[in-house]
Parts: structure tokens; sequence; C-alpha cells
């Protein structure tokens, strides 16, 4: 039989009605003679809140406990779909991380994958034609046998690794827009809705802030070669429309020079002011960064101009800033700066497509056209298929919407 599996955001689930709504899904592809696994978020503003609260017991919290905490949204969700969907008919169960198994490493907060044992559950398909409502963005660590969670956005991935673990046909995943866009279609409406993305392209527009997909669950789809497709659960469930599909480069037939711009509101900026400008230097900002598990992203060095002391300017995800700025506290007399600037009110636009490969001035013309508009270029980084730019805050919506139609994105 063909194997499905379904993932369902928190928009989707919000509330009773919506899980009703989740369950006519479901029963479609069950009817259509489909073997489906679920995958559930928490219901929307549920993890926020969680976090909140543990923040509120203490700033700087046990990880593990934190754990403890936030995966409680996605054990409500699952045992509710499974009510809902036994209530028409649909034999179902609940199944949360550590009783599928979804075996993960032990890093608290932001776990890796690193087995999908689904045994059970397909036992469950074949002797009593059962679905699998699975908790997403949980994992069990098997060393400590303590529960785990994959980071934010992580049901994505609990979805994408269940469905290669399963050996599943294809992996849709549902949430409260059609497909993926050119760019946010809440912040420029005259998005379009793209039909096919190339797996690197998604891949750096989630890197690049795109909320959409969680970088990860783009690499597993990437490297197990997953069928995904993301579209829309407010869609009529008796004839939902198919969506976006994320597939290979080879499998899309036309190309622009650019695909999307993402944004990102959640990176900070440090500045170390006067760093002797002297060999071993960089390692000793960058590596007590990294033993700290702080991911830097752009990074710019003055030229000095008396050959003596530079500026180096660097940016780390918000989340980890207070916790960068304290690192780099204790190092400071061993890296030796005399001032440190910091800056949160700062965003990243990306401009990403496989077509940059082939087209120069790509990035130059952005460049420019944020110029004309009085938008302030803080640091730049290009990669082969993206470029990215740091900004104030402030200008988010003004430069998305600049490139976006200076790249002919937006739709007519
Ligand atoms: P879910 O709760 O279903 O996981 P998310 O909020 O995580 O949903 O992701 C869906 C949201 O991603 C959309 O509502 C949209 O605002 C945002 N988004 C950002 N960039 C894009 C894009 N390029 N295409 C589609 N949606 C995008
Ligand atoms: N509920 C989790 C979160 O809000 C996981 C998810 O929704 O993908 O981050
Ligand atoms: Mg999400």
């Amino acid at each position: 039989m063909p194997r499905l599996v379904m993932k369902f955001g928190g928009t989707s689930v919000a509330n009773v009605e919506r899980i009703r709504n989740v369950a006519l899904h479901v029963k479609r592809e069950v009817d259509a003679g489909f073997e489906v696994a679920v995958v559930v978020s928490a219901m929307s503003g549920k993890t926020n809140e969680l976090v909140g609260w543990c923040k509120e017991a203490a700033p700087l919290h046990d990880q593990r406990e934190y754990d403890a905490v936030v995966a409680s949204g996605e054990q409500v969700t699952t045992g509710l779909l499974a009510i809902a969907l036994q209530a028409i008919g649909i034999p179902a169960r609940s199944w949360q991380g550590w009783q599928v198994p979804i075996e993960t490493d032990d890093a608290h907060g932001s776990a890796r994958i690193a087995r999908v044992g689904g045994e059970a559950i397909i036992e469950g398909f074949k002797a009593r034609r059962e679905v699998a409502v699975v908790a997403g963005f949980q994992g069990i660590h098997p060393g400590s046998g303590r529960l785990t969670t994959l980071g934010r956005g992580g049901s994505d991935t609990s979805a994408v690794a269940l469905a290669a673990g399963l050996n599943a046909d294809r992996c849709d995943i549902y949430t409260d827009v059609d497909g993926v866009y050119t760019t946010d279609p809440r912040i420029v409406p005259k998005a379009k809705r793209l039909d096919r993305v190339a797996f690197e392209e998604m891949l750096e527009m989630a890197s690049m802030g795109a909320k959409v997909l969680q970088v990860r669950s783009v690499e597993l789809a990437m490297v197990h070669n997953v069928r995904t497709f993301v579209r829309s659960s407010f869609d009529d469930p008796a004839n939902p429309k198919p969506g976006t599909l994320i597939c290979g480069e080879e499998e899309i037939v036309e190309t622009e020079v650019v695909t999307g711009i993402a944004y990102s509101k959640d990176e900070a900026q440090i500045t170390l002011r006067n760093v002797p400008d002297k060999p071993g230097v960089a390692a000793a900002v960058f590596s007590p960064l990294a033993d700290a598990n702080i991911s830097v992203d752009m990074i710019v060095q003055n030229i000095s101009p008396d050959g003596k002391s530079t500026d180096i300017t660097f940016t780390v995800p918000s989340a980890d800033y207070a916790r960068a700025m304290d690192v780099l506290a204790k190092e400071k007399t061993t890296i030796g700066y005399p001032a440190i600037e910091g800056a949160t009110d700062i965003a990243k636009i990306s401009a990403i497509g496989v077509g940059m490969r082939s087209h120069a001035g790509v990035a130059a013309k952005a460049f420019r056209a944020l110029a004309d508009r009085g938008i302030n270029i803080r640091a730049i980084t290009t990669s082969e298929i993206k470029f990215s730019v740091l900004i104030d805050q402030a200008y988010t919506e003004l430069a998305v919407r600049t490139l976006h139609s200076l790249y002919g994105l937006d739709a007519a």
C-alpha cells in the first residue's frame, strides 16, 4: 500500500474545530488507500507560552527541563487528533517521540534526529489499519532516556525524518499558506506561489529566515530524497490544491536568476573595537563562541589605518546574544579589545537563486536599489546562490519589497 506522512502546523491545529478539519484531510487520504502517519505541532501560541514560563521560572534554566516543559504542547494535539479521527470512524493512535521512538542526540533544545524506529507504527498500519498520530518537535536521547526537543519549528523535521524512516511515498507539510512563495506573502502581498523549489534554494531560504520550513527538514528531504510538498490545511478537505514541491534542480524547467527573498529579524550584531591586528585574533574571538555552541554568521573585519588595531563586526542569533556578550566579556583580556558594542535592532535580507551561479552583478544591482531608498548596508555576505545584506530593522519591509520588485518577482 502507498504510504504518506502528513504534517499539520500550529495554526492548523489551533483549536478543536480545526483539529476536526485536519481529521477530514486525513480521512481523504485514508479513503484514497494510503497508510498514513500524521505529525502534529502544538496549538499555535502554545510553545511560546511554555517557553515564556521557563524563562519566568529562571532566565538561565536547565535545558533538559526546558524540553520536558515545551514538548508538552504536542502531547495534547496528538491525543485530540486521535480522538477526532476515531470519532469519524478512522482507527487512530497517538505516539509521543519516545514511543515511536524518534531517537536524537543530547543537544537539549535543538537536538538532532539520529534514528527513527518505525516498526511499531508499521505494525499498526498492517495489523489494524491504524493511523499513527505522532508528536512533532520531540524525541528521546537513548543514552539518558530523557526527552529532547528539536528547536523551534522542529515538527517539519519530525515529519520529513518520519517519512524517510517509514519509507513513505510522500511528505505533505500542511500550513496556513498554500505553498512556498517568492517571499513571505504576509509582508509582500504581491509575492507569487512557486510550483516547485529546488532543495538547495529552499535550504538557503529557510536558513535565511523563511520560516515556512525548518532548515533541518529541508536538509533531510534533500539527503533522503523525500518528496515533500508544502500546502494549505485551509483548502477544502475534499478538493485541496497540490501546493509547492521541494525537489531536485533537474526537475525544474524554468528558473529566474533570483527565486526568492528572505528576511530575518532574529539576528544581533556585535562589534569589537580596536582589537589588536595580529595573527590569532580571529581565533581568540570565534573559538570561545564556537565552544559555547553559538553560531556566527556574517563577519566583517575592517582594515586598520595604523596596522595596529582593527574593528571586527559579526552577527549571532538574537536568542544567543546575551550569552555571546557574556562569553566575550570573559575573554576581554585574552582578546585584548577595549570596547564592545551590540545591536539587536537589525535585519538580514537575502536574495536566493540557483541562477546566480551563471549571472554576474546580481548583488550589485541590489546595493544600488537599496541606496536609492536611503537604506544603509551594515554588512554584506555572498555565496554561490545567495547574497545577504544587514540593515536597520525599521527598513525590513521596504528592503524586501524593493528587492522583490527589482528581480521581477512581483505578481502581475
Ligand atoms: P506552521 O505553524 O504551519 O509550521 P509557520 O508559521 O511555521 O507555520 O510557517 C508558515 C509561515 O511562513 C507563513 O504563514 C508565512 O508567513 C511564513 N513564510 C515566510 N516566508 C515564506 C515563504 N517564502 N513562503 C511561504 N510562507 C512563508
Ligand atoms: N511547536 C513547536 C514550535 O512552535 C514546533 C513546531 O511548531 O514546529 O516551535
Ligand atoms: Mg513551522
